[in-house]
């Protein structure tokens, strides 16, 4: 109950005057996303340990009564009284919970990146812990569970809002899992709204271009620079032509404005001003609309930022790229977790 609510019931006949007022709380990941990692299937991909679904899965059969009732327990504690018992205790999505705020049992997005296997091996990766640096080219199967029953299952249950669903791919790489297709097919086939597909982009899909024609698909890499030898210093393999090439294929689509490419920026390598201008420049020449903006994961995740401050040419690099996407009217798209961190520590807007 909510405390207007609790208010209101306090006019009751034979009730008490009296009402304790106490504050409840609402993540919008918790209510929509389900997120199918190597390792677990959980709720949100915040970096936080959210609450889980599934602790080591690997392909059994789901007590699908169980799971429906995590979300619902994980809810009961977002409250004032019982939140230092929670998963998502501490976590900046936590809002206020309003009256309108429904708990539905089903998803809206769903994250699918149950494989680790990659055909390239980026510096900043965070599954190379998982993946032991290996690079793979040829396709395989998740070497943890097969995701395509798991798929069925979920629609067969009715937890997949299919008319909003978000489908969010990545994983390892697309272009070694032999599932990939598949699993776009049977989206499509169940219904499915729009996919997210992340990619190093070092593979061409013909399934891609086919979802950027039927404008269903925001297809997102990371490129991180502008020439080949910091691309093998970033990426341990020496794919930057490919990658530009598939770009510039992509770019031409009916849709290509949905293709966003991505500038990581990592310390001491691709953090400087000229290599970002070289990027811009680059994007804007093969037909690149969208560009992402990033700091590098893996170091937010270890860093405690109020503690360690982030580099302090970092605001500098931030405004340099944000002027040169509105100088060359390119669209700059941020995820929340990068807007976060440069409101909060950049530009100290929080
Ligand atoms: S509050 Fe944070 S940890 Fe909990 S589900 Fe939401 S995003 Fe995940
Ligand atoms: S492309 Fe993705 S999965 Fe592959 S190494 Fe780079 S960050 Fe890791």
């Amino acid at each position: 109950m909510f405390a207007s609510q609790a208010k209101c019931r306090g006019f009751e006949p034979h009730r008490p005057l009296f009402v304790i007022i106490m504050k409840y709380y609402f993540c919008d990941e918790l209510n929509n996303v389900l997120s199918c990692f190597h390792d677990r299937i959980m709720s949100c991909c915040s970096g936080q340990i959210g609450p889980v679904y599934y602790e080591g899965y690997r392909g059994e059969k789901i007590n699908w009564d169980k799971f429906r009732q995590i979300k619902y327990k994980a809810f009961e504690l977002l409250n004032e009284r019982d939140i230092d018992k929670s998963p998502c205790k501490n976590c900046f999505f936590l809002r206020e919970r309003k009256e309108s705020d429904i708990i539905s049992p089903k998803f809206k997005l769903i994250n699918v990146s149950h494989w680790t296997q990659c055909n390239c091996g980026c510096i900043y990766c965070a599954r190379m812990l998982d993946s032991k640096g290996e690079i793979s080219h040829k396709l395989e199967k998740s070497q943890y569970y097969d995701f395509l029953p798991l798929l069925k299952e979920l629609y067969k249950e009715d937890l997949l809002d299919k008319e909003n669903l978000t489908a969010f791919i990545q994983g390892g790489d697309i272009s070694v899992l032999k599932e990939f297709e598949p699993m776009v097919k049977e989206f499509l086939k169940q219904g499915v709204k729009e996919f997210y597909i992340l990619s190093n982009n070092i593979k061409y899909q013909p399934i891609i271009k086919k979802l950027l024609d039927k404008d269903i698909v925001h297809y997102v890499t990371a490129l991180d620079c502008a020439n080949r030898e910091l691309y093998k210093k970033l990426k341990r393999v020496d794919k930057f032509n490919q990658s530009v090439d598939n770009l510039k294929k992509y770019a031409k689509s009916k849709n290509g404005g949905k293709v966003h490419v991505k500038y990581i920026l990592i310390e001491n390598l691709n953090d400087n001003k000229d290599e970002i201008t070289n990027f811009i420049n680059l994007m804007k020449r093969i037909g690149i609309s969208a560009v992402e903006f990033m700091i590098d994961n893996k170091y937010l995740l270890f860093t405690n930022l109020d503690e360690t401050p982030l580099p302090k040419h970092y605001k500098d690099l931030y405004l340099h790229f944000e002027q040169l996407c509105k100088e060359n009217n390119i669209n700059m798209i941020f995820w929340e977790r990068t807007k976060f961190v440069v409101d909060k520590y950049l530009l100290e807007k929080i």
